[in-house]
């Protein structure tokens, strides 16, 4: 029905939220039929290229309202029958709270990214593009299929647009956490280092397209700038979406609390629990994955995995303690010897890392950031153990950042920390001034939270605080929290 009512232009237009794109272009791998392809090629050729945008853009918004209707009362009866209660007084408080926290400035915001193509990343055309704009989830999912589009055809334009698109948001547009979207309005990109942690949308399921945009490009380049992003992502950005015990969520995810933020258990537009469950569910997939030269490990993530590689069915125990211990194991077990590379992730934090084959230390090529190549005739048994030193450290902000001028925020391993209030009951978090010269303390609790790593220091008064991950915060009812702390 996709490509009678659209490929060869049927119908004009873009699709309002990327997805089907990616979509297509699975359906194309799966079934070999080129009318996929080319449709989804079509879609995201579209894009910036529509004559008369203004008014292509007003119509859309005519027509929404009637749709909006529609998808509401749907919404309404399926949550009755499944929940077996009304739940229209809660839509009707999230859409007041949305829409109470929006100034003029705002509005006019939302009208001017709307109406100059932004919003849908219909600004540009993408082989043009060389910053990430409009809604954060959106984006990352045009740029998965421009990957995808990328994987299918090796054009090199999309491809180094991508890489413009990438740096941007990496150096300028993106949060310590890895969350994106600074513009509450629009839930999207705002201008370089307008990252302001209260502005702070950083939606859940940008997180989850962002770490499926990286996936994609570490899989084309096999640089591992793109798998050390994934990591950050999976324990900040992505992993505070879901409360420990797995009931509650969060929509957008603020650095900085003043108490009233709280986790629901449904939101009015219900994409991120579902999100959240598929992205935890399927990890399994962001951790291998095999090249001509041999099989690659990028993430340490506790595992047992089989791959077939070259007719040989190696089974891989991967015993990790991230990211509590920077210690991890792999254990292979081969059904008959063989000769191949294991490429292991240094990831870009890692201080010190280690690593021995069966005992024996192998020192080459052990530079932070980059993928270790180990080529050897590989035997049943074998055993790779990586040791990396995990410390805290507290990072100064770029100076760029308004907000977070004179402020540094805690790190360990991969996960960055949070002050929240009810650890801190001595001092007020946010008048509190952390000095740098000084030991911090790891301790792991088992009791607290499901089990973390607190890390423990004295602010300039000589009291002691208690910083806890971030993915960890808003688990014991709402209380002050911040990621950004005051550092001399
Ligand atoms: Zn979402």
């Amino acid at each position: 029905m996709l490509v009678k009512t659209f490929l060869g232009g049927k119908r004009k237009g873009v699709p309002g939220h990327e997805e089907i794109e990616l979509a297509l272009i699975e359906l194309y791998r799966l079934t070999n039929k080129s009318s996929y392809l080319e449709l989804a090629e079509e879609f995201i050729n579209r894009r910036g290229k529509i004559s008369n945008f203004k008014i292509y853009i007003l119509n859309q918004y005519l027509n929404m309202g009637y749709i909006i209707k529609l998808a509401k009362k749907k919404n309404l009866e399926h949550e009755k029958e499944v929940k077996g209660k009304d739940i229209s007084s809660i839509q009707k408080s999230e859409v007041a709270e949305f829409v109470s926290g929006l100034t003029i400035k705002h509005f006019i915001r939302i009208i001017r990214e709307n109406f100059n193509g932004n919003f849908i990343q219909s600004n540009k055309p993408v082989r043009s593009i060389f910053e990430p704009v409009g809604h954060a989830v959106r984006a990352m999912y045009l740029y998965c299929g421009m990957a995808d589009l990328y994987s299918e055809t090796g054009e090199d334009a999309l491809l180094k647009s991508l890489r413009r698109i990438w740096l941007k948001m990496y150096k300028a547009r993106m949060y310590i956490t890895g969350g994106i979207g600074s513009e509450r309005s629009t839930e999207g990109f705002r201008k370089d280092f307008a990252l302001g942690n209260r502005d702070s949308y950083s939606e859940t399921c940008a997180a989850i397209g962002n770490m499926m945009w990286n996936w994609r490009m570490l899989q084309i380049t096999g640089n591992c700038k793109y798998a050390d992003l994934i990591e950050k992502l999976l324990y900040n950005a992505m992993l505070v979406g879901q409360s420990i015990d797995g009931k509650k969520y969060t929509y957008d995810n603020p650095l900085i609390s003043h108490g009233k933020d709280e986790r629901k258990e449904w939101f009015l537009c219900a994409c991120c629990p579902p999100n959240v469950a598929r992205t935890i569910s399927s990890l399994g997939q962001c951790i291998y994955s095999t090249s001509e030269k041999g099989i690659w490990v990028h993430q340490y993530i506790g595992n047992a995995m089989n791959i077939n590689f070259c007719s040989n069915l190696i089974k891989i125990n991967q015993i990790s303690h991230f990211p509590w211990k920077g210690k991890v194991e792999i254990h292979l077990n081969l059904s008959k010897s063989q000769k191949f590379s294991i490429f292991l992730r240094i990831p870009n934090w890692s201080i010190d890392a280690e690593l021995k084959v069966n005992g024996i230390k192998h020192s080459n090529g052990l530079s932070k950031g980059k993928y270790v190549e180990i080529l050897r005739n590989w035997l049943d048994n074998d055993i790779i153990l990586l040791t990396f030193k995990m410390k805290p450290n507290l990072i100064e902000s770029d100076p760029r950042i308004k907000d977070n001028r004179g402020r540094a925020a805690i790190s360990y391993g991969p996960l960055i920390y949070c002050l929240e209030q009810k650890d801190n009951k001595k001092f007020d978090i946010f008048k509190t001034i952390i000095p740098r010269n000084q030991e911090f303390i790891v301790k792991f609790k088992p009791e607290l939270l499901g089990g973390i790593n607190i890390i423990t220091g004295k602010n300039s008064n000589n009291e002691i605080f208690i910083a806890i991950p971030y993915f960890a915060w808003s688990n014991r009812g709402a209380d002050k929290m911040q990621i950004w702390h005051k550092s001399i």
